[in-house]
């Protein structure tokens, strides 16, 4: 009997151990996002619709910052003037 208590006081250690390493990793190695492409996201219409041909409005935004999609490949947003406001946000 004393060894299961063992065990299971062993392995919840370890658990409750692995776990607070976990956490201050998670806090102390987090890696945040581009402020630009928060400023791209933030500008995007938000329809989601994939007419650009890319997964949603978001999916535009990066793809857009990483140079893999046109400043005025949203047609909900080309009236708009959004791929100049997208080129403005690239251009700081
Ligand atoms: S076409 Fe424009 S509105 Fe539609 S998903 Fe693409 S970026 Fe969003």
């Amino acid at each position: 009997m004393n060894t299961i208590l063992i065990s299971v006081a062993v392995l919840g250690g370890m658990g409750i151990l692995f776990g607070l390493i976990l956490s201050f990793a998670a806090i102390k190695l987090k890696v945040g996002e581009d402020p630009r492409l928060t400023a791209l996201k933030e500008l995007m219409p938000g329809a989601n619709c994939g007419a650009c041909g890319f997964p949603g409005c978001n999916g535009f935004a990066e793809a857009f910052f990483a140079g893999n999609a046109p400043a005025d490949g949203c047609p909900v947003g080309r009236r708009r003037g959004l791929g100049e406001k997208l080129t403005a946000v690239m251009a700081g």
